[in-house]
């Protein structure tokens, strides 16, 4: 199926970013979120970075231009995607508020359309299960910032078709991005492996092992890491953090991804990374 409207739901840091990098690509987008607010700052954001990209030199002014005049907004679901042939959906990570969505997609678009999900960790079976086209959905999990990142792990739920699964591989072509295929496991490979090493770097530092800075340092010198894993989960969010490695200890129901007793209590304290100013280090008001 030719490609050509695609409806973005949620506005937020990925919905934006999705919606910007799609317009760039010369789709016709509409960005929905239930929230008018969110749309209007999603918009702020695509302009601000697109000045960004002028300004570097990676784009002209006309180019910039049109794409923003590709995307239309919206905050209701059922206006803005009847005439969508791909739905994108990167709501907040909620399984009922993504079944919720799902379910109305499957009713109002065309019979075609494909349905993706941006998930960092909510099973693709689980949300097909929710509609009664299965075939049709699938995992588009973008990396932050959209924009820059190249990657995306394409998930291929259990019911996942090979004509859905090849449309989304020659989207993600057309993006000028880099697919990778998946199948449907928690955390899938991306946070499989990065969150477990974020919470082992808050087992040594729990322990006694080393310092935030120290362990910071040695994965950036020694494994040329090109941010530290405390910093990292800070620039992440604690409480994100928290959230999928229970994703991985609930879902495989192995020992080995428990949580860090340390991430849990700093999530509990309200000590959340950048967001709130304060996780393995301090922020400024101004990095918050
Ligand atoms: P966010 O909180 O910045 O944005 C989510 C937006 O969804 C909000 O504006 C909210 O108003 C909107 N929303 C909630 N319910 C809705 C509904 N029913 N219909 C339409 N809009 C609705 O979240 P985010 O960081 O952009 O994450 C979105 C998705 O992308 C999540 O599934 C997350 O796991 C995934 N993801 C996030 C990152 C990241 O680094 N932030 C990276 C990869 C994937």
């Amino acid at each position: 199926m030719e490609i050509n409207n695609v409806a973005v739901i949620g506005a937020g840091t990925m919905g934006n970013g999705i919606a910007h990098v799609l317009a760039l690509s010369k789709f016709s987008v509409i960005l929905i979120d239930v929230r008018r607010d969110a749309v209007e700052k999603g918009m702020g954001y695509i302009r601000h970075n697109m000045d960004r990209q002028v300004s570097k030199g990676f784009l002209t002014e006309d180019q910039k231009n049109e794409a923003l005049a590709r995307i239309a907004q919206s905050t209701s679901l059922e206006g803005g995607v009847r005439d969508a042939d791909f739905v994108i959906e990167a709501a907040t990570e909620n399984v009922k508020v993504k079944k919720d969505v799902f379910h109305t997609l499957s009713d109002i678009c065309k019979p075609g359309t494909i349905l993706a999900s941006n998930t960092s960790s909510i099973s693709i079976t689980d949300l097909a299960a929710a509609t009664p086209k299965p075939d049709k959905i699938i995992g588009m999990h973008f990396f932050n910032p959209v924009p820059v990142m190249k990657l995306i792990e394409i998930v291929r739920g259990l019911a996942t078709s090979n004509e859905t699964f090849e449309a989304v591989r020659n989207l993600s072509y057309k993006l000028d991005k880099v697919p990778v295929e998946v199948q449907d496991f928690p955390g899938f490979v991306s946070n499989r492996i990065l969150m477990p090493m974020i919470n082992e770097a808050i087992f040594c530092l729990m322990e006694g092992v080393a310092t935030a800075e120290a362990i910071d340092t040695v994965m950036k010198l020694g494994m040329n890491h090109p941010m530290g894993p405390l910093a990292l989960a800070d620039l992440i969010g604690l409480d994100v953090c928290l959230d999928i490695m229970n994703v991985l200890f609930y879902g495989t129901g192995d020992t080995k991804y428990r949580p860090c007793p340390l991430l849990k209590k700093m999530v509990a304290a309200g000590y959340l990374g950048r967001k709130t100013g304060k996780g393995f280090y301090t922020y400024e008001p101004k990095n918050s």
